[in-house]
């Protein structure tokens, strides 16, 4: 399926931002329910073709023998309805259907990440090490997750991800692995906190994205939140007026996506744990050590070292693994989350536990090595992309460019580097071409970032460039 002409579709008029990866996608039949305004589809509808003609097209024949008749199916007929809304011509439909069709297993594309942002949500947070993935195809068989081989009996699932987990810190006296973040927290408040309260600062009442809430998800499990201070500032005392028989724990979330500036103040880890109640940590990103690059993210081992009962965190974010939630602590705690009945609803698959542990072993990741780039090698394979464009015709220049960690982590923080810079137009050709170039377009610019590009990819990338001029 490799015959793809990414001009074919009229280019999308929108923007491409850092943030926002368009859903739809040149594989992808177009959509039926966005009729193009200026389509004038009378001549087409008189030709659409029928259905089981293109269903018995010679061209379809793999489809037909590989996958699910109603796969097919839909797909053809998503292609007719978009021959009858005028987005496409009748003699496109089997292309259309081809690349519509999942025949390499799934409609998820490789997508090289050209915007110099780390952890991008929508491009899937952070990449997996080849070790990571090869970890995750071997769990994809049967294989001994909850069984031990020399007795023949059920062991405890998934205890080489919580091996590795307490092997790097070493303070948490447990660990547990859950969905993801959102899901610690959940468990978190509904195994220790219904019809009880959670003390936290109205300053870290946090949005995470796509508009879920922290404080609603702590609210959703039947727990109360007592929240004390102000936005910019809470103090101990907050804390300690609030403190009574009602009292579950004080959660202290890091403020993880925003930061507050001028006359603030917040309560510390240490502090906290004064108060005589069990304190939970949200650190959000996954750090499990402190991290040099980025001196302003709190980690696991030191808010644990700090009095912290629990720790928990995202797998995906600065750990560099796989969507998953962490949490890390007081073994009396870990083992009231883990025994209560919703523990089994947020639990992860062998896949998960299989990646994770690969990550957690490796002594570097892809996230961690890409926030760690060397400027000056980022703009050698900038200039030399630039240098094989400009050879073949096109005006572009070497700028610098900030990267970002992204995933909701380090707002404030910019990462040296440097990029190609085309005309803004590219932006769209880019996203549609082969393979998927998501660039960064900033002040009607079409920045190329290698930052995130693997190395071995910067030729694929210029190839995909010269495509689109
Ligand atoms: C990202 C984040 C979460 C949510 O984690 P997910 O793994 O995305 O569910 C929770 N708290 C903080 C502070 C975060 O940064």
């Amino acid at each position: 399926m490799s015959a793809q002409n990414p001009r074919r579709h009229a280019p999308r008029t929108d923007t491409p931002r850092t943030d926002a990866v368009p859903a739809d996608s040149r594989r992808h039949a177009p959509r039926t329910d966005a009729p193009r305004a200026d389509a004038a589809p009378t001549d087409s509808r008189r030709r659409v073709p029928r259905t089981d003609a293109v269903l018995a097209d010679p061209c379809l024949a793999t489809a037909r023998a590989t996958l699910a008749p109603e796969i097919v199916k839909q797909a053809v007929q998503r292609a007719l309805a978009s021959v009858r809304s005028g987005e496409i011509e009748p003699p496109d439909v089997i292309e259309t259907v081809l690349e519509a069709l999942p025949l390499d297993g799934c409609s998820l594309r490789p997508v090289l990440n050209a915007t110099g942002v780390v952890l991008h949500t929508n491009l899937g947070r952070a990449p997996l090490s080849p070790t990571a993935v090869r970890a995750l195809t071997t769990a994809a068989g049967y294989v001994d997750v909850e069984f031990d081989v020399r007795t023949g009996a059920r062991a405890r699932r998934g205890r080489g991800a919580l091996d590795a987990l307490l092997a790097r810190v070493p303070r948490a006296e447990d660990a547990l692995v859950l969905n993801n973040g959102a899901a610690a927290l959940a468990l978190a408040a509904t195994a220790l906190a219904v019809d009880k309260e959670i003390l936290v600062s109205r300053g870290e009442l946090v949005e995470i994205g796509d508009g879920f809430r922290l404080p609603e998800l702590l609210e959703s499990t039947g727990a109360k939140l007592r929240e004390v201070g102000t936005t910019n500032r809470t103090h101990l005392a907050d804390y300690r007026d609030a403190i009574g028989p009602q009292t579950a724990f004080v959660l202290k979330i890091h403020p993880s996506n925003f930061v507050v500036r001028g006359f603030t103040s917040e309560v510390s880890v240490r502090e906290l744990s004064g108060l005589g109640v069990p304190v939970i940590a949200d650190i959000g990103s996954g750090l499990l050590a402190p991290e040099p690059a980025l001196p302003a993210e709190p980690d696991a081992a030191t808010w644990l070292a700090q009095g912290a009962d629990l720790v928990t965190a995202s797998g995906d974010k600065l750990l560099g693994g796989p969507q998953a939630g962490l949490v890390l602590g007081r073994a009396e705690l870990i083992h009231t989350l883990r025994r209560h009945p919703l523990a089994r609803a947020l639990r992860v698959d062998k896949l998960v536990l299989a990646a994770l542990e690969a990550t957690l072993a490796e002594r570097s990741t892809p996230t961690a090595d890409r926030i760690r780039a060397d400027p000056e090698k980022l703009r050698r394979r900038a200039e030399a992309l630039a240098d094989s464009l400009v050879q073949a015709g096109l005006r572009c220049a070497v700028v610098e460019s900030a990267g970002l960690v992204g995933g909701g982590g380090a707002p404030e923080l910019t990462l040296p580097g440097w990029a190609v810079e085309l005309p803004e137009r590219f932006a769209v050709a880019l996203r549609l071409g082969d393979p998927c170039v998501v660039a960064r377009v900033d002040e009607s610019r079409c920045l190329l970032d290698l930052r995130c590009v693997p190395e071995d990819q910067d030729g694929a990338l210029a190839t995909a460039v010269r495509a689109c001029m």
